[in-house]
């Protein structure tokens, strides 16, 4: 005997009502796109479960692959028998066998399936006796159990687990629509992409690079970012944005205290454009308040006149620690700290005024003229799509459609 299936346990949907179909089938699409490398599972649906079926497989790895996946409350081992006693007998109790010298257990039945001739209580006594019976050194304890032999005895068959792993959490993505993520090369925006995916929104990247200035190096470690992103979800499309000749005039004729608010504003506006242009319908970015001089309130209030789109900005409360704890956590935060450099810590002024004013900052927008220059950075975007472990170029995509 062996757990020859993977059962999956997606708690939050089951509070979406009429479009949970939806939910799940997203779920279940997003655990097939993960698990292709293994040919022979198969993923299916029962009411109010997802299973994966092994057909030989060795779990762990797979179980490993799912833990990833947004939508995924917990997952365990499961052995699926048919719904006769003698069976259910004998893989409780090789369930319970297989868990790492326990002390204690209890058994739980759940009877879905109310054709099934056995009560709930009557079956719980009946495997608890039938385990005790054929094991040693271990007793029950119905409080505080070092396993618990969990039952669920369902129309088509009974499924039987005796651990839970837990899973990622979230809502699965590509439920929730898509998000233009402006991606850095720090520490907070990939962050602020993992956070936006878990509540299952789907995400495009929007980066601004200043070549020469910015080297070929820093460029790889947005993508390199982008690719720990797409562990979470499917692939991630970068919309690169030359910014160069953009970035050079604000600095030359933008009063010092405003050139970052007006660079701001610059790819505020260019994000929109893109979004536009995509049918995205949010902006997401790694801001948290109080952290430097353009991301205080007002800053925040000044940059943002230029667009209306939704701007997500999921790192806003969280303290520094907290964020570098979930970079470590996502892998994200040794690709981070890589000491390139970025357009904006190229061209810094000395003196960012960290209390813009909106008419000041539309004021020395106005004199620049650069409507010209914003269309022209759109006419040179560069799309790279990056997939889990690999990256493709916007001409090999064409291919692959
Ligand atoms: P991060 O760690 O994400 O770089 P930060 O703390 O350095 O953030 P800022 O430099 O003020 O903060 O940038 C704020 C946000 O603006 C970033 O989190 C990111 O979403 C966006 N951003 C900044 N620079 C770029 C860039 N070159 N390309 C795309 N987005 C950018
Ligand atoms: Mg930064």
């Amino acid at each position: 005997m062996e757990f020859d299936h993977i059962l999956i346990r997606y708690g939050e949907l089951a509070l979406k009502g009429k479009n949970q179909k939806k939910f799940l089938v997203q779920l279940q699409q997003n655990i097939r796109r993960k698990l292709k490398q293994f040919p022979r599972v198969s993923v299916q649906r029962s009411q109010g479960r997802m299973f994966i079926v092994l057909h030989g497989e060795d779990p762990y790895p797979i179980m490993d692959i799912c833990k990833t996946v947004f939508g995924i409350h917990s997952l365990s081992l499961a052995i699926k028998t048919e719904n006769d006693l003698a069976a259910i007998k004998e893989a409780a109790l090789y369930a319970l066998q297989s868990a790492a010298a326990p002390r204690s257990f209890k058994v739980s039945v759940k009877r879905i399936h109310k054709g099934f001739p056995i009560h709930s209580q009557e079956m719980n006594q009946i495997l608890g006796g039938h385990l005790l019976s054929n094991s040693s050194n271990v007793k029950v304890d119905v409080h505080r159990p070092d396993v618990t032999v969990k039952v669920e005895i369902r129309a088509e068959a009974t499924y039987i687990t005796s651990s839970a792993m837990e899973g990622a959490g979230g809502l699965p993505v590509g439920t929730a629509g898509k998000t233009l993520l402006m991606l850095s090369g720090g520490i907070d925006s990939p962050v602020a992409g993992f956070l936006t995916m878990k509540r299952g929104v789907d995400i495009e990247a929007v980066h601004f690079h200043s070549p020469p200035f910015t080297s070929e190096r820093a460029k790889q470690k947005v993508i390199d970012l982008a690719e720990k992103l797409t562990a979470y979800g499917h692939r991630i499309k970068i919309h690169m944005v030359p910014f160069t000749k953009l970035q050079q005039k604000i600095f030359q004729d933008t009063p010092n205290g405003y050139s970052m608010t007006v660079m701001r504003r610059a790819m505020f506006r260019i994000s929109e454009a893109i979004c536009r242009e995509n049918n995205i319908l949010s902006i997401t970015t790694g801001e948290n308040l109080g952290q430097v001089a353009s991301q205080t309130m007002e800053s925040m209030h000044a940059i943002n006149e230029v667009t209306n789109y939704p701007i997500l900005r999921p790192l806003i409360s969280m303290d520094k620690r907290e964020i570098i704890r979930i970079s470590e956590q996502i892998a994200t935060y040794d690709i981070s700290i890589r000491p390139y450099e970025d357009c904006c810590t190229i061209f810094v002024p000395k003196a960012p005024k960290t209390k813009p004013k909106r008419d000041r900052a539309s004021y020395y927008e106005e004199k620049l003229d650069y409507n010209e220059m914003i269309k022209e950075a759109l006419d040179h975007v560069e799309t790279v799509i990056v997939e889990s472990n690999k990256e493709v170029t916007s001409d090999e995509f064409e291919d692959l459609l």
